[in-house]
């Protein structure tokens, strides 16, 4: 028996069976043919079945498909890092590699609480926003805020010591920072939107000030862009126009072939380990780590979003979905926010979005709503008259 992510298994809706996909298609078992909203989760960002990262994963798998970074490396892991060294701003040049998202923000920060103990500092408090999502282990669902998914905590539980959640809003922020700046060790944030959160859009002014009073206070800034990364907003990285400490990338990274993340630091952080010392290194090493088909994957996709020039499509998709949301509204309908390769519908009462899903499946568009929200991240390489499909099918919901 499969336990499905999410779900209650009592009343689950059956999921639809893929035979193949293809593109920005998904052909099912009883031979449907659905255009992909969702990117698997955001992360199939060149479609499925790719001939160019097909090949790069066949050529590596004739070599070898994995082996551990316990005192071995290989040209693959080498290579991803060096590229993502040479690509990523400033001096985003260290790489810990993970096997998926949660792993990658754990990681983080462990690495935040850690570079502040090896200097001696008794910083203690981590600083996070409302509604962030940061993944479903535990320390991620800590600093993370979402009531629906971390029940575990339940709402504003004294177990979540240690964190506090602030919004996206200029004065709280300056607030938290004289409150408890001295005794930070990090902020970690979802930057300019907040995925599982709700899709949230918030201005880079917010970003510009947090990195300011991280300065000021000597607080290390935390970039999760395991969503946002790799184009979704519009810009390749957010850390493009502000820059983290530490950067932490998922779900794209490999363009959605093989769970993987990396866990990037810039150079202060990183020679915050360096000692002689053996108590300050870092001690963290998934047996996945730097696993050399995910690297080669990686390696392709990062070519394809370069060669492709994905920044122009991402472009596009969004002056499409502009044009096709304007002058779109409905009374149940709270807010529509654009912002690059993210459309979101969020509605008032999330019942009203109940057989979405099924309606969407009728009209040829995989969807998955949550929540209050509506939404599509759909794959980089769909055509114009795809989008404008999975667009037309969102409206016409309201319009029955
Ligand atoms: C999906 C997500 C994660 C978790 O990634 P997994 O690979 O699912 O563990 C963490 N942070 C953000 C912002 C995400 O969207």
């Amino acid at each position: 028996m499969i336990w499905y992510p999410y779900a209650q298994m009592k009343t689950l809706e059956p999921p639809i069976k893929i035979a193949r996909a293809q593109g920005v298609h998904l052909y099912t078992d009883d031979g449907h043919d659905l255009i992909d909203s969702v990117s698997s989760w955001w992360s199939v960002i060149h479609g499925y079945n790719h001939p160019e990262i097909n090949a790069a994963i066949t050529e590596q798998l004739g070599r070898f498909a994995h082996v551990m970074m316990g005192g071995m490396t290989h040209d693959a892991v080498q290579r991803l890092s060096d590229k993502l060294a040479e690509w990523l701003p400033a001096d985003l040049d260290y790489c810990f590699f993970s096997d998926s998202g949660s792993v990658a923000v754990e990681v983080a920060l462990k690495m935040a609480l850690q570079f502040n103990t090896n200097r001696g500092s008794a910083r203690d408090t981590i600083l996070a926003l409302e509604h962030a999502y940061h993944g479903d282990t535990f320390k991620a669902m800590e600093v993370g805020d979402d009531e629906d998914y971390h029940f575990a905590f339940g709402k504003n539980s004294e177990k979540k010591h240690g964190v506090v959640h602030i919004p996206t809003d200029i004065p709280e922020l300056e607030k938290a920072f004289s409150e408890y700046g001295e005794r930070l060790t990090c902020f970690i944030v979802e930057p300019l939107l907040q995925g599982a959160g709700g899709m949230r859009m918030y201005d880079v002014g917010f970003l510009e000030r947090a990195r300011q009073l991280c300065d000021e206070y000597d607080v290390l800034l935390i970039f999760d862009e395991v969503a946002t990364g790799f184009g979704r907003t519009g810009n390749r990285f957010v850390a493009d126009l502000v820059l983290p400490d530490i950067l932490v990338l998922g779900k794209a990274l490999t363009g959605g072939y093989i769970g993987h993340a990396v866990t990037v630091a810039n150079r202060r952080v990183w020679e915050g380990f360096l000692s002689d010392d053996p108590t300050h290194a870092f001690m963290h090493g998934p047996t996945f780590m730097g696993n050399a088909l995910a690297c080669s994957a990686a390696l392709k996709s990062i070519e394809l979003f370069e060669r492709e020039d994905y920044l122009s499509k991402i472009h596009t998709i969004e002056n499409i979905t502009r044009r096709e949301m304007s002058g779109f509204s409905d009374p149940r309908i709270k807010e529509v926010r654009i912002m690059g390769g993210c459309v979101c519908i969020e509605v008032y009462d999330g019942k009203m979005l109940d057989g979405f899903r099924r309606f969407a499946f009728e009209r040829g568009v995989f969807s998955r709503t949550f929540l209050k929200y509506m939404y599509a991240m759909v794959p980089y390489v769909i055509s114009e008259q795809e989008l404008v499909t999975i667009l037309d099918t969102m409206k016409a919901w309201f319009r029955r």
